[in-house]
């Protein structure tokens, strides 16, 4: 039966299918991880590590080794943000039908192109995503998360900041220096995208922003008056709406105006906090966001995909084409035909050129399952939950004589601390509390500074924390305060 003889038998002996057989072990494995019942991976990372490091195989143990391994090692070793006891990331633990849409990608679609039913969905849930924020007529594109989103908006609005002034920059480079504004509490991928398209991360102007962390557009606009017959070509205006310290709402609509005023490129960093938008005590904060001429929203936070899945939505796409456009290339042209008669024969809309990555998984499959599971209800149910786990916490601090708020919440974050007249250095006391809180693992927030305050700072986006968590939460910074505290004054 052997065709070749003269290759050795195992020349070749990677499963190519046995999900039947080998999906129900990995099912359990995870299922079981997922009562977070085992001890934290730096516990036993010796053991682990142990078994792992060997040099590189030679030759394979097969497939059921390798599941072997994976179930007994690697899962129960895996990280601690899907569990509802953290709220320090905002990135989140993935509901089950976006991991079971992106194991199906995996499997029947390693690509976004071609005209096949997972490239139909990459194009109907963005269209999804507009109708959800009220983004009507935008156009999207799918990348690996929010920093590659903002570097695709950013990319656009460099190419029509440039091309006003007769300049191709995807083409020919900059003719002239550029500037961005941007809110002082912008999450710092946006200085990275400045850097990789040219203008460098010191093009990033930061402005003033309020006691609650939004953007002061009086400060924007003196900015820009100010900077009015500079050199510097000023290519957009960066607002959040959620920023990732506090979840400021900048004041959308007076900064869309200025940058209509200005004729400038208005985006909206998302990331986080786009989805704040469907709770009816925030929706008014969002007023003006269809002045936007780009939104980045990250359908691995609030959403609950599995990491990976970022989403640009703009106003006019064929700017992300020429600002991402490719030279042509012999193995891709002759890829599409006007007439398709087969899947293989269009690539499809073309994703790979309104952006960095030509090979992608198709994410948007993995949104479509998000929404069509729960819909925009419970996707809203799920904001408003989280956003009053926020409040809660904040009332609690209001009232309470150990716990000071610093900020009022916004969206899903609350900063705040403990406090005690006993102490002098409270963010010494604090940093000692979450590093306690860290270790016991009973509730994982992270910290933040506000107003130069050390503030203990949950965020709320796991669609697995429910209102228990955020009054554990609360009862635990109130526990370790105070074994803290004794410790110290015994001391
Ligand atoms: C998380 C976040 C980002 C970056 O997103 P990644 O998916 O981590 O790359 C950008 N902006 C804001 C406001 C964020 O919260």
């Amino acid at each position: 039966m052997t065709r070749f003889p003269e290759l050795p038998q195992y020349s070749e002996l990677a499963e190519c299918d046995g999900l039947t057989e080998w999906l129900p072990q990995l099912a359990d494995s995870l299922s079981e991880f997922l009562r977070f019942a085992h001890p934290d991976a730096i516990k036993n990372q010796v053991q682990w590590q142990n078994q792992l490091d060997i040099p590189l195989p030679s030759e394979g143990v097969g497939i059921g080794e390798v599941v072997g391994e994976l179930c007994r090692w690697v899962i129960p070793n895996g990280s601690q943000i899907p569990n509802p006891a953290s709220s320090a990331f905002i990135t989140t633990g993935a509901t089950t039908a976006g991991v079971l849409a992106g194991l199906a990608c995996s499997v029947a679609s390693p690509q976004r192109i071609g005209l096949t039913a997972f490239h139909y969905l990459e194009e109907l849930s963005l269209n999804w995503l507009a109708a959800l924020f009220g983004l009507s007529g935008f156009k999207g594109i799918y990348s690996s998360g929010g920093s590659v989103a903002n570097l695709l908006a950013l990319g656009a609005a460099r190419q029509q900041a440039y091309e006003q002034l007769g300049c191709d920059p995807a083409l020919s480079g900059l003719n002239r220096p550029g500037r961005i504004y941007a809110s002082a509490e912008c999450h710092h991928s946006v200085q990275r995208a400045a850097a990789v398209l040219g203008l460098g991360r010191s093009s990033v102007i930061k402005i003033a922003t309020d006691s609650q962390g939004r953007m002061r557009p009086q400060a924007l606009l003196g900015r820009l008056l100010a900077d009015q017959g500079n050199e510097a070509v000023p290519v957009a205006i960066v607002a959040n709406a959620g920023s990732t310290n506090h979840g400021a709402i900048d004041p959308l609509r007076d900064i869309g105006q200025i940058a209509r005023q200005f004729g400038l490129w208005f985006h909206v960093d998302g990331a986080y906090g786009l989805p704040g938008i469907l709770d009816p005590s925030y929706s008014a904060m969002f007023d003006g966001l269809e002045m936007a001429d780009s939104v980045v929203v990250d359908p691995h936070k609030w959403l609950g995909a599995p990491v990976g899945v970022g989403a640009t939505l703009v106003r006019d796409r064929s700017l992300l084409y020429r600002a991402f456009t490719q030279e042509a290339a012999d193995y891709l042209e002759g890829a599409s035909f006007d007439q398709a008669h087969s899947s293989m024969a269009s690539l499809g809309v073309p994703y790979f050129d309104y952006g960095v990555e030509l090979s992608a998984p198709p994410r948007g499959a993995v949104v479509w399952a998000l929404l069509r599971e729960v819909g925009r209800q419970g996707i809203q149910t799920r904001v408003c939950r989280h956003n009053q786990m926020a409040k809660d916490i904040a009332a609690l601090a209001e009232r309470h004589p150990e716990l000071e708020l610093l900020m009022p919440p916004s969206l899903s974050i609350c900063c705040f601390r403990y406090v005690s007249d006993a102490v002098e250095d409270l963010n010494g006391l604090n940093r000692q509390i979450h590093q306690r809180m860290l270790e016991r693992g009973k509730a994982m927030p992270s910290t933040t500074m506000v107003n130069g305050k050390l503030a203990i700072r949950p965020c709320f986006v796991g669609a697995r924390s429910h209102q228990q968590h955020a009054m554990e939460l609360a009862e635990e910074v109130l526990v370790v305060g105070r074994h803290c505290v004794s410790q110290r004054t015994a001391g």
